[in-house]
Formats: structure tokens, sequence, C-alpha cells
């Protein structure tokens, strides 16, 4: 460093290729304008304005950040576990790793084609509301509920049902639930059947979302519910 002229003296064992030299001259870039100063080095946090890293600071700004986009948000169900609360944001955003999904990042799959179907090509779409194996699961659990049939395109469809006019708040709730149920039950019987090649039937897939609904209701939801019957009748009540 020469006053405030920065002069970087080179000696090669090789000379460096066009690509290289380009790596370089950004290096350079960057370095000028690093300003060194006589003083000790400390740490700054971009987070805050003033720089100093602290937990309310994170939580500011975290807040600041949390609706900068509701198109990625999701209306969070506390009756069912984390887990089924996560998939379903996963699956809203398109991040869950369908076959479509894993080609879209160059991963090898043998095919594209939906496991329950062998017809429809595998999104996220098509596996919960265009494919026949989830269109039975839907029409037994709006059996269930009473409730007529739905005609859903896509995911973020699905999380619009439980929006429906005359439809008190406590069932608005259920619906909401037994809907994510429904979704993080149909992944598990794909990832079934591929991995451990088992063939998952309708019936018991809707029987499956009604005794985890029951068991999660039961132990989480305020309200609770007493027994199997009052579960099951819960949304015709
Ligand atoms: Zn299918």
């Amino acid at each position: 460093m020469e006053g405030s002229v920065l002069l970087l003296m080179w000696s090669w064992k090789k000379d460096p290729t066009f690509s290289e030299l380009i790596h370089l001259q950004e290096l350079i870039d960057v370095v000028k304008q690093v300003a060194i100063k006589n003083s000790a080095d400390s740490w700054s946090w971009d987070g805050d304005p003033r720089g100093s890293f602290s937990v309310a600071a994170v939580r500011g700004w975290l807040a600041g950040r949390r609706l900068s986009n509701t198109e990625l948000a999701i209306e969070w169900c506390k009756w069912i576990p984390d887990k089924c609360n996560i998939f379903m944001w996963r699956a809203l955003l398109d991040r869950l790793p369908t076959k479509t999904a894993l080609r879209r990042r160059n991963i090898n799959t043998d095919n594209s084609a939906c496991v329950f179907c062998d017809d429809g090509e595998e999104t996220v779409d098509h596996i919960f509301t265009a494919c026949g194996f989830a269109t039975g699961v839907w029409e037994g659990v709006l059996r269930w509920c009473g409730l007529p049939n739905f005609f859903a395109f896509s995911v973020k469809d699905l999380m619009e049902l439980h929006k429906s006019k005359g439809i008190s708040l406590v069932k608005k709730e259920f619906l909401k639930g037994v809907v994510m149920i429904c979704c993080w039950r149909i992944w598990k019987a794909r990832n079934e059947h591929i991995f451990n090649n088992k063939r998952c039937k309708v019936v018991d897939i809707v029987a499956d979302i009604k005794a985890y609904g029951f068991l999660w209701y039961k132990n989480r939801h305020k309200a609770s519910v007493s027994d199997w019957n009052s579960w099951c009748n819960l949304f015709l009540m």
C-alpha cells in the first residue's frame, strides 16, 4: 500500500488463463473497496442500523420480513402436528420432491409417471387433486363430513375448502386440519408405494385420516372430543 494507492506485484509460476485473469480482476475490484484502518477489528450485523446483534433486533428483523410475501404464507392449524403444517406449506410452494421436481433439478428418475395411476405426470397438483387415487380419498372424506363433491385443481384450491360459506369457525378449523392430514397421508402412501412397494387402498387411507384426526384433535385441540363417535360426527352436528 502506497498512500491511498494499492499496488500488487505478481510473480506467476505459470501464466494465468483468460478466465483466471477475469477472476483476478474481480478480486482486485473487491479488495480496492476495502479501506484498512489502524484500529481493532469488530463484528457488525447488517440487520440492525447500529450494527449491534441482539435477540430483540433479530425478532424485529423477522417481524419486518414475515409478511413481505403473503403468497408464501400458510394459515397454521394448531390442532395438527407441525410436521403436517410444514408439509402443507412445502406442498403449496411446490417444494416436495415429486418426480417432476427432481427432474427439474437434474436428478434422474426412471420415469415421471404418478405411482398411483401410472397415467399423469407426478406433480404436486396431480398427486393431491387430479389423480384418481386422490379423488377417491377426497370423496371418502367429503362423504364423512357430509359435504358435496369439491373440485380442486391445485393445492391452493384445497386450502380454500374450509373457507366455504355457512360453516361455523369450529368446523372451519376442523376442515382445515383434515385437508392437511389428507395431503400428508396421501404423500405417505406415495412414499410407501415407492420405497416399500406397499400398495395402499383408498378405504384404508380414509380410515387412517379419521384415526390420526381423532388422536390429534382429542389431545391437541382445546375443545377436544370425548369419544370416537363424537369425533366422527363432529362436522355433522
Ligand atoms: Zn395419479
